[in-house]
């Protein structure tokens, strides 16, 4: 039974960044979240995969020790597809394409053992998906944390501001945040999602790290100066995986331990942008996590 369900794609990428490119990679929100959470807690992914999606994935999502008993196939049809390019500026992705294939169709039916999580994050999918999810469950989970991205703010405006009325923790990123409130300031978007109702915005910058927002709360975690990106595909979702299964492990909900989560969170990141597809997520070990933890503690004490 997992202690984290998780919705969002799952997706076969072609990606190319100035250090190389894959073809029908691993890759979707909900498997970078799902593995990057599985460092720390159990989940389950909710999700749709076509009849192309290769039999080694799957065993590499289950050798993980996420549930897949919530991953419906759909043999008729293909799996989600993306297609990106970055430049030397890796922080954002230039889409080529998305091809929505099996999740144009799909109405998530969660399994009777999803429904009492006490833990929800709906990983980066059409918002209409990520409320049927939250609408499913059979009680309110003890937190909901949410991400978004910058095709369903100018497709779906109003179904995403819907969710973030619904959600504990709103994430995303800063263009994403200027996006949707339409300002140039992220201080600004965060008070936006928060007289929304969400209790707390968590603002990713990329390479740059991320900044929280409460009532009365603004913690900042610096980026970990990494020189050798290969591909920052689904970083953002490991932030998401990572944050919810931390706070789903230590069961502790307090402002402290959330600042905790966000420096794992920035810590498991910046380990998926050294290896293309889930490559370097998939190999880490919790001592990797926790060295890099501590060398966080270290950068920002002065
Ligand atoms: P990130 O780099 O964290 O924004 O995540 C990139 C991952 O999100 C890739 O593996 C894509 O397959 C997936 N993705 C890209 N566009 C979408 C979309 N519109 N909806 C859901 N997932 C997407």
């Amino acid at each position: 039974m997992p202690r984290v369900v998780i919705v969002g794609s799952v997706a076969l990428d072609d990606v190319q960044t100035p250090f190389g490119k894959v073809e029908n990679a691993l890759g979707g929100s909900a498997v970078y979240a799902g593995i990057a959470c599985s460092l720390f807690s159990k989940p389950g992914i909710v999700g749709v995969i076509g009849s192309d999606f290769p039999k080694k994935y799957l065993d590499l999502l289950a050798a993980c020790g996420i549930d897949l008993t919530g991953l419906e196939t759909d043999s008729a049809g293909k799996t989600f597809h993306w297609a990106g390019r970055y430049g030397l500026d890796l922080n954002s992705a230039n889409t080529l394409s998305t091809q929505l294939n099996v999740f144009e169709n799909f109405t998530p039916k969660l399994p009777d053992s999803y429904r009492s999580a006490d833990f929800l994050f709906l990983g980066n999918i059409d918002p209409g998906l990520q409320l049927d999810v939250l609408k499913k469950m059979e009680k309110r989970p003890k937190l909901v944390v949410a991400d978004t991205m910058n095709l369903w703010i100018s497709t779906m405006r109003e179904k995403v501001l819907e969710v973030v009325k619904e959600v504990d923790i709103c994430l995303m990123n800063d263009a994403e945040a200027r996006q949707l409130f339409r300002t140039p300031s992220i201080v600004g978007a965060a008070r936006q999602i928060l007289a929304l109702d969400s209790k707390i915005a968590i603002i990713k910058k990329g390479e740059h790290g991320a900044v929280m927002f409460g009532k009365g709360i603004h913690f900042a975690c610096p980026g970990y100066p990494l020189e050798n990106v290969l591909d920052p595909t689904g970083s953002g979702d490991c932030f998401g995986g990572t944050l919810i299964g931390y706070i789903a492990k230590t069961n502790d909900l307090s402002l402290k331990n959330m600042r905790k989560a966000v420096v794992y969170a920035s810590s498991v990141a910046s380990f998926n942008a050294e290896g293309f597809s889930v490559e370097k997520v998939s190999s880490i070990s919790k001592k990797d996590i926790d060295m890099r933890y501590r060398e966080f503690g270290r950068f920002v004490k002065f």
